[in-house]
């Protein structure tokens, strides 16, 4: 099916090969037909053209990610969700800056959009393009944040969602598709397996296919939380933007949205850009060291979320923190554990283990002294801690089980005082 042009942001100027670079017009093309699955497709703009309507009308649109709809691949009269998508806030973190001997700490809490999960802003406008391609269900194959906020993000605009996950996938991730009206199909077999499948039923049965790796327009919803630093953060834009990294398309996503700011000229320098893989799952940090192409890599993280062997955007992320003079890293599960109290016990922000798989890259970098002390940091927090309870028991802890009288409450409270001063 091939969109009606009219129905397209006036701004977009046509889709460019990663890969090849070559152009394309505006249609409903997902992947270079020269490159096949290899070329990621690019939506271009004319900035010119589209900086005049944008920073004029920026003061008085709402604060959510529509509010840059020209630099978005959606018609700018289309029928919204009702529900708020990014924006979310960014928070100037004392007591966490002073821990990591940096000049400021500032968490921008992702896990604060309506599922839950940065995907949101990916799932927005996968659910604007089916619906102005004419489609009425989408599909994915994913156990995680993509799966949850599609269904959810369907629910809001009334299309039929398609979820294809493995059998593996834990019942709690699984109730948060079931419960936002989703058809659920457990495959008995491997993500991988999933994955096929889904794309066969999309195009058996006239799905939707909402695939981050390769859906040319979803990164361009990622992208709005890079232009929403650059407006929040314009007077005092941070040396450093820290973000984890699985598939790539996160960060590449910001990092576009960032240049673009740049290009519009709201902000006249781009943050560096640290991107953070887990210890078990890097094959984009192997690739950004080495300079070689990706060699796929099985994984073994708690950080499920960027638990990706097989990245599909590894080009875009590694361009983009290459054009800012970025650095990448990796953490193990020890780091993001400690990331997740530290997170939560300095900062009040509560995320899963790859929502804070930067703040432990941000300490290491730190410590290896890419990062330096008179240096400011923003961290994009990607997913809220309630997504992964087993993780988030691991690190925070027991409670105390006590009989209800004071004697048995002050010797709780004598034995917890005295493990917390011996504490390093
Ligand atoms: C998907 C996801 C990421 C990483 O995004 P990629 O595009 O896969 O690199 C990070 N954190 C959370 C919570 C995610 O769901």
């Amino acid at each position: 099916m091939s969109a009606p042009l009219f129905r397209v942001s006036p701004f977009v100027t046509g889709l460019r090969c990663l890969l090849c670079g070559t152009s394309y017009g505006y249609d409903s093309l997902f992947t270079c037909p020269r490159c096949g699955d290899q070329g990621i497709l690019d939506v271009r703009y004319d900035y010119a053209a589209a900086r005049g309507p944008l920073l004029e009308n920026l003061h008085e649109r709402p604060y959510d990610l529509w509010r840059y709809r020209e630099l978005l691949p959606v018609s700018p009269d289309h029928h919204l969700p009702h529900l708020q998508i990014g924006w979310t806030p960014v928070y100037d973190v004392h007591r966490l800056a002073h821990a990591f001997g940096l000049r400021k700490v500032y968490l921008k809490d992702d896990g604060r959009n309506p599922t839950n999960s940065f995907k949101d802003r990916a799932s927005a406008i996968g659910v604007l393009k089916a619906l102005e391609y004419g489609f009425d269900a989408i599909a994915c194959a994913s156990t995680g944040n993509a799966a949850s906020s599609l269904a959810g993000l369907s629910a809001a605009v009334g299309l039929k969602s398609f979820i294809f996950v493995p059998e593996r996938a834990p019942q709690p991730k699984i109730t948060q598709l079931l419960i936002f009206g989703a058809t659920v199909l457990k495959i008995r077999g491997t993500y991988e397996q999933a994955f096929d499948l889904c794309k066969e039923a999309c195009d058996a049965f006239g799905w939707y296919n909402r695939n981050s790796g390769t859906n040319p327009f979803l990164v361009e919803g990622k992208k709005t939380a890079g232009l929403e630093i650059a407006e929040q953060c314009r007077a005092h834009i941070p040396d450093w933007v820290a973000v984890s990294v699985g598939d790539g398309c996160t960060i590449g996503g910001i990092g576009k949205g960032l240049q673009e700011m740049k290009e519009l000229g709201l902000i006249d320098r781009i943050p560096r850009l640290l991107g953070v893989q887990a210890e078990g799952a890097k094959p984009i940090l192997t690739s950004f060291l080495t300079g070689n192409d990706l060699v796929p890599t099985p994984t073994d993280t708690i950080a499920d979320s960027i638990a990706v062997g097989t990245p599909r955007n590894w080009r875009r992320a590694i361009a983009q923190v290459k054009a800012s003079h970025g650095q990448m890293t990796a953490v193990s599960d020890g780091e993001i554990l400690e990331a997740m109290r530290v997170t939560a016990r300095l900062g009040g922000v509560f995320g899963e283990p790859a929502g804070v798989a930067a703040v432990a890259g941000v300490h290491k970098a730190v410590n290896e002294n890419i990062i330096k002390s008179n240096e400011s940091v923003l961290v994009v927090v990607t997913g809220n801690g309630l997504k992964d309870i087993q993780s988030a028991r691991q690190a925070a802890g027991t409670e105390h089980v006590i009989e209800p009288n004071i004697e048995a409450l002050a010797v709780v409270l004598a034995h917890a005082e005295k493990k917390r001063s011996a504490a390093p």
